[in-house]
């Protein structure tokens, strides 16, 4: 039985979680967009249901069931990952997912499920593009923007279910709300822009040219509207002026040379796309 302590503690933890999501609007310190109320196994578990869930769904996400292909992403993320401002690398399952439609996207699940189109893997030019991208899904999953989202949305609400001791298996049924919405897949114009930076740092630690995600935006812009293929990515990854522009300052910064084949691998990436079917 609550006893009046426990009840009063509750509420007033319930209104601390309400403060911070009331005061969302002022960014400075730690702010709303870091809290995040899963815990890193949390992330993972949540990915392998969502995962589980797409299987199940052939018509949206069919695998594309191609070993030599997947083996080669495969690769370039396993070396993406080995950067040190990489965090989760031991706890995350860091695994590539190609889906075979057209569709020219990529999106990252909780816990480092990383899916790739085959319609993306044709359209773009150069391997340093393809590393690019997947370093900005990678930091999707260790940015935890995910799951930080649904905290925003579920935060105290799942909160206060657990504190009342109600359905202690709500992260799984929030889960299956979210799987299928799929929902969280929609990431917001600020984890876009921290995609895009950690991308960046995260390339700066390999052999591929850290400012390629420059070569996708351009081939591109413009197209929004044009392309049905691209959609899907225009709403998943919101696309603005500000985004390439604070890619702009990235490479001024860095002091990069001029991209080239030593760092973009374009012909060996045309060859690979020659064996996509
Ligand atoms: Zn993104």
């Amino acid at each position: 039985m609550l006893t009046f302590k426990s009840i009063k503690s509750k509420i007033i933890l319930f209104f601390i979680i309400l403060g911070v999501s009331f005061s969302s609007g002022c960014s400075d310190g730690a702010s709303i967009g870091d809290l995040n109320l899963f815990s890193i196994s949390d992330d993972v578990q949540l990915g392998q249901q969502v995962v589980t869930e797409m299987r199940k769904d052939q018509q949206n996400y069919p695998v594309y069931n191609n070993q030599q292909a997947t083996a080669y992403v495969q690769q370039i993320m396993d070396e993406i990952i080995q950067s040190p401002l990489v965090k989760y690398r031991n706890e995350f399952n860091y695994k590539i997912t190609l889906i075979n439609t057209e569709t020219i996207n990529a999106f990252a699940l909780p816990g480092g499920y990383i899916h790739v189109y085959k319609g993306l893997l044709k359209y773009i030019d150069n391997e340093a593009t393809l590393a690019a991208i997947l370093a900005h899904e990678v930091a999707h999953a260790e940015r935890r923007h995910a799951t930080k989202r649904m905290t925003k949305a579920y935060g105290a609400q799942f909160l206060l279910g657990l504190l009342l001791g109600q359905n202690p298996s709500q992260i799984e049924e929030i889960a299956a709300n979210l799987a299928s919405g799929l929902g969280f897949l929609y990431n917001s114009r600020e984890d876009e822009y921290e995609a895009d930076e950690f991308s960046f740092k995260y390339l700066q630690a390999t052999r591929w040219y850290p400012g390629a995600g420059k070569f996708f935006f351009e081939k591109i812009q413009g197209q929004q509207g044009s392309n049905s293929s691209l959609e899907e990515l225009f709403s998943t990854h919101p696309l603005d002026q500000k985004r390439i522009d604070a890619l702009d300052k990235l490479i001024q910064d860095a002091k990069l040379g001029n991209p080239s084949e030593s760092n973009v691998f374009t012909t060996r990436y045309n060859d690979f796309k020659k064996t996509l079917n």
